[in-house]
């Protein structure tokens, strides 16, 4: 008989612990969201305008040039870069 309610007792330690387990993934998913969602960018990317031919690019693939007024102005490429400052 003993036997029996040791054998209860370890199965309810097995199920609350297992249960509690899965709870705090729950929460620990919620708080620090796995590195996969993060690298998925749902925002689209930022588009900047090339500022001698107007063309319309993503800004990470902008040449980026910064103007003695601290305004920052992209370029589609490093030609259009040495074209405005000829122009
Ligand atoms: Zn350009």
């Amino acid at each position: 008989m003993l036997k029996l309610i040791f054998f209860l007792f370890l199965l309810f330690i097995f199920v609350t612990v297992y249960s509690f387990k899965k709870r705090i993934d729950n929460i620990l998913d919620a708080l620090f969201p796995p590195k996969q969602r993060k690298n998925t960018n749902s925002q689209p990317e930022e588009l900047v305008k090339c500022a001698t031919c107007g063309v319309y690019l993503p800004k990470h693939d902008a040449v980026k040039k910064i103007k003695f007024n601290g305004e920052i102005i992209y370029f589609c490429s490093k030609e259009c870069k040495n074209n405005y400052k000829k122009g």
